[in-house]
């Protein structure tokens, strides 16, 4: 197994993962194969029982630690059968199935003492109670990173049966690698339709709003039995990952996250606490410069790592020059850096034909970087962000 990160953006990156000589790109989505569900033609990686001779990877599940399945020849890797206990059970019982649980290349864990996780040798992490500690922010957001920042950088994190198109860019912006479809059948079970603006019931969606292969042939949304629906989720699932890889590869996941939380309280609650109780989590992993603009558009954008440091770094590390006699403050303009816009470039001339023009001290005023030093206006994020101008200060 050989796993190796080709671009990050914040703790989220895009990897390759070869197994048996099948290469992969990750974050992807496992998807779940039984005799009743079959993986869609794009599935690159299955987790099944049984185990037949295909071209994707196929991960075996052997079970429970009291139930084990017979190891299959057709499958690449297993996930060994292992001691679950509920993520509510006191931390003794998840030390004891740390230490009893077999690791092989896949690691099952419980989701407490990610310390004890440090010297574990196997390449894929698999949070077995997801499900459960999902639903409360701020323990899922410190499980996760806790998890990130004992195994390292170097390890896959497969997050099961929580991943739907809302949620797909702020999970991969947590770091994690691998998702599954659990989602996508039981939404398709409740005729509970994927959409990136969240799930509709099928019943209340009266025009039609999607023509991926499965909804094309069907005149309305709400005749689509479980299969369709089902094949439909996957294609949304599917095509959410794809927008979450080109994101980051042009270095805007952050924005497609801020997107993506309008669609529920809670994913908006997940953020928040993400940069509240974790900031150094995250901003250890943002880059210092982009190439990309910076669009500021939502209050959450105020948190942004990058904004956060430049305010910081305003106000812990910048001393004003000391020959600077008069502060002058000035508004910020559309064009960035300010310096090569129409309106200073006018400040710039009438400040010329300022005897000892040199005294003054010119600070930008912005939001949502709050003040900008003239000296610094062609530093990063300050010579490249966009935000909405209203006029109204
Ligand atoms: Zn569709």
């Amino acid at each position: 197994m050989q796993f190796e990160v080709k671009k990050r953006d914040g703790p989220g990156r895009i990897a390759t993962l070869t197994i048996n000589g099948k290469k992969i790109v990750t974050p992807n989505i496992v998807y779940l194969g039984s005799k009743n569900i079959k993986p869609p033609k794009h599935a690159e990686i299955v987790i099944t029982k049984n185990p037949s001779k295909r071209d994707f990877i196929q991960i075996q599940n052997l079970g429970s630690f009291f139930h084990q399945s017979k190891q299959s020849k057709n499958a690449e890797f297993t996930t060994p059968a292992s001691l679950i206990y509920p993520y509510s059970l006191p931390d003794e019982f998840h030390i004891f199935s740390i230490k009893e649980n077999k690791s092989n290349k896949w690691f099952i864990w419980t989701g407490k003492r990610a310390d004890l996780l440090k010297n574990k040798k196997s390449n894929v992490f698999i949070l077995a109670n997801a499900t459960s500690i999902y639903p409360k922010s701020k323990e899922f957001i410190e499980t996760i990173v806790s998890l990130r920042e004992n195994i390292g950088y170097q390890k896959i994190v497969y997050l099961p049966g929580v991943a739907n198109p809302s949620n797909l860019a702020l999970l991969t912006y947590l770091g994690i690698d691998l998702f599954d479809n659990t989602q996508a059948i039981l939404a398709a079970r409740k005729k509970i339709f994927f959409s990136n603006i969240g799930n509709l019931k099928t019943n209340e969606i009266d025009q039609k709003i999607c023509n991926c292969p499965a909804c094309k042939p069907v005149k309305n949304h709400s005749e689509m039995g479980f299969e369709k629906l089902l094949q439909h989720n996957n294609y949304a699932l599917h095509n959410e990952l794809n927008l979450v890889r080109n994101m980051i590869k042009n270095a805007r996941l952050r924005e497609l996250v801020e997107i993506r939380c309008r669609n529920k309280p809670e994913l908006v609650e997940k953020l928040r606490i993400l940069e509240k109780n974790h900031y150094k989590y995250l901003e250890e992993r943002t880059p210092i410069y982009r190439k990309t603009v910076l669009t500021a558009t939502t209050l959450d954008s105020l948190n942004r790592p990058e904004i956060v440091r430049f305010r910081k770094r305003v106000l812990e590390r910048y001393e004003k020059p000391v020959f600077k006699k008069i502060l002058l403050l000035l508004p910020c303009s559309a064009r960035k850096p300010y310096r090569f816009s129409k309106s200073h470039k006018l400040f710039r001339e009438t400040l010329n034909k300022v005897k000892n023009s040199a005294i003054i001290h010119e600070l930008i005023i912005t939001s949502p970087l709050g003040i900008v030093p003239r000296e610094l206006d062609i530093v990063y994020p300050a010579n490249s962000y966009d935000i909405p101008v209203t006029g109204y200060w």
